[in-house]
């Protein structure tokens, strides 16, 4: 769940740096002044929020057991590791840009300092709310984002989509670091686990 919020407090900062670009450009008016301050100020709240998420982000990392963080870590090795099949179907259920022929979620870049907010679309994505022609409230984005923790631990859901995907699919990358561990259970054991025998 904290990869969803890093994410949505890295596309909310990068949709008000847009903003701002805009405004410095044509800046003249005291109330654009006015609306440059006030964008300056919700970019260090959201800083600020940012920088909790990804310290509790990194500790649900260190939380994950072992043979799942195997798993977890080569998958993360390839930086477009979410755009695979079920997190894209995912993003463009929920209306998101992989629904549309834009293309954000696999541009994304994470900008420096910021590379755990790479991913899908969340609410905070500026190209979803100009396609809806509004913004949301940042209590309607808490409602959105307290659903979704209501439902289902989103982000661990997502990754055990792409893990037992990997298991499934036999990756042999990851089963080659998991004959590595020796205080990891078998890769049979874990097979069961995931509903394959
Ligand atoms: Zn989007
Ligand atoms: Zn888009
Ligand atoms: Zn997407």
């Amino acid at each position: 769940m904290s990869d969803y919020y890093v994410r949505e407090l890295a596309q909310r900062e990068e949709t008000l740096e847009e903003k701002g670009q805009a405004l410095r450009k044509m800046q003249n008016t005291d109330e654009d002044e006015a609306e440059l301050r006030k964008l300056d100020e919700e970019q260090k709240t959201l800083r600020k929020a940012y920088w909790y998420q990804e310290w509790k982000f990194y500790n649900w990392q260190g939380s994950i057991p072992g043979l799942i963080k195997i798993a977890y870590e080569t998958l993360r090795e390839n930086p477009k590791w979410y755009m695979q099949k079920e997190l894209t179907r995912d993003c463009a259920a929920r209306g998101g840009c992989c629904g549309r022929g834009c293309g954000c979620c696999e541009k994304r870049e994470s900008t420096p300092g910021r590379n755990m907010g790479v991913g899908h679309c969340t609410t905070g994505c500026g190209c979803c709310s100009n396609f809806r022609e509004c913004e949301l409230t940042e209590k309607e984005m808490g409602d959105i984002t307290g659903a979704l923790r209501a439902t289902l631990n989103y982000s661990d859901r997502a990754y055990l989509l792409t893990l037992s995907r990997a298991y499934l699919l036999g990756d042999k990358k990851v089963e080659k670091k998991v004959n590595h561990v020796d205080s990891a259970p078998k890769l049979s054991k874990w097979r069961e686990i995931m509903g394959r025998k």
